[in-house]
């Protein structure tokens, strides 16, 4: 854990990871410092990797003071750490308000993990908690606390990445939250973590994963950097999808693919539909004939997720035959289809749980659920 041995204020300071060049200029002008100095202090955060004010070495000591008072070079750090090196790492984070968010490292694998799995991929939160409540999912069970800053969006891969001793290729914003829910938060930090300046990951090794908020994805088409999206569908026609999906009653499906048109009219990267098959929920082959076509309407890949079945719940997996023969009425209809068994998904899939345990031990959140949901998350598959 870095240590700040500058004298810091009691407050808790935001973290330099979530600050541009332009930013830290304007704060170098005010304190009447020269301006190479903010270019400096750009490296140090971003090139650099600095654990701790006190080691950006080539900045004079009142500086570093001054810049102590306003910031912390971190401000989370790892609580634990769970899964393997050659599977999925869960990582637990502690926020500098005492709450927990997770982050999931799935390692460049192609034989485990199929197709695009050449690169190693951060599966990334955006918010502590979730007010989306989808029926699979535990990130959402103890309700919305609060976003997460840009800041704490970034210092997620900083943390990981000096964990692991890699550099991590490719992010997805799945993790716990609602990306599109935390607009102007998530623009800022992909921003950050696009620039040369910053971490340096390319914008189409970014996909942001929504529950299907239609104004922000209309609004997301117009952001000049060639991020992909992708969308937890689970349902083909409304009223499956609102059994799984709340945030169907208020963006049905008429809406959100008005939005996906827009989004793909102005867009030249291919979406991605996910859909987590559940037995006699939403796996009848009815519901395929009619993803069929939605996705050929968009010229979306669909992402097929057997659902995990635990003892003790409603909700169960579908055969293997019936996941068959739902993909290939996609493949029949000319639709690029994967289908996911591998069980090195499991960890993944239960974004949300170990935030949801943590918490619960420590009495931050009253016991908020029935405690066979815990066990079923899947963050913004
Ligand atoms: S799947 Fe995503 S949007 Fe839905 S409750 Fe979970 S974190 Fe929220």
């Amino acid at each position: 854990m870095p240590t700040e041995s500058l004298a810091a204020p009691a407050r808790a300071l935001p973290s330099l990871l979530g600050t541009t060049p332009q930013e830290i200029t304007d704060l170098v002008a005010s304190l009447g410092e020269p301006g190479f100095r903010a270019k400096q202090i750009i490296e140090w955060t971003y090139a650099k990797r600095a654990t701790s004010i006190e080691a950006m070495s080539s900045l004079s000591k009142p500086l570093r003071q001054a810049l102590a008072e306003r910031y912390v070079a971190r401000s989370m750090s790892i609580a634990k750490v769970t899964g393997s090196e050659d599977t999925t790492r869960k990582f637990l984070l502690k926020l500098n308000d005492g709450r927990y968010i997770e982050t999931v490292l799935i390692p460049a694998n192609p034989a485990l993990y199929g197709g695009d799995s050449d690169r190693r991929t951060l599966c990334v939160s955006s918010q502590v908690g979730c007010a989306y409540d989808c029926k699979f999912c535990a990130s959402g069970l103890a309700g919305f606390t609060r976003n997460l800053t840009a800041a704490e969006i970034v210092e997620q891969i900083v943390l990981v990445e000096a964990h692991v001793g890699e550099r991590v290729d490719n992010l997805v914003f799945m993790g716990m939250g609602e990306p599109l829910a935390n607009y102007s938060n998530l623009i800022k930090a992909i921003e950050i973590l696009n620039a040369e300046w910053g971490i340096g990951i390319g914008a189409r090794h970014m996909t942001v994963s929504t529950s299907g908020l239609a104004p922000q994805i209309k609004k997301l088409a117009d952001f000049p950097l060639q991020i992909r999206l992708a969308i937890s569908l689970h349902g083909a026609s409304d009223d499956v999808r609102s059994k799984i999906m709340p945030v169907n009653q208020k963006h049905d499906l008429a809406e959100l693919f008005d939005a996906l048109q827009t989004w793909r009219s102005k867009r030249k990267q291919h979406m991605t539909l996910e859909y987590i098959l559940i037995k006699d929920v939403n796996d009848m082959i009815a519901q395929a004939h009619l993803l069929a076509k939605r996705a050929r309407s968009i010229h979306a890949k669909v992402n097929l997720i057997p659902y995990n079945t635990v003892e003790g719940l409603d909700w169960e997996r579908p055969s293997e035959a019936q996941q068959d023969a739902f993909r290939d009425v996609l493949l029949a209809a000319g639709v690029t289809a994967t289908l996911r068994r591998e069980k090195g998904h499991d960890i993944a899939a239960a974004c949300g749980q170990l935030r949801l345990m943590q918490e619960t031990s420590e009495g931050i959140i009253q016991s908020p659920v029935p405690a066979k949901r815990i066990t079923i998350g899947a963050g913004a598959l």
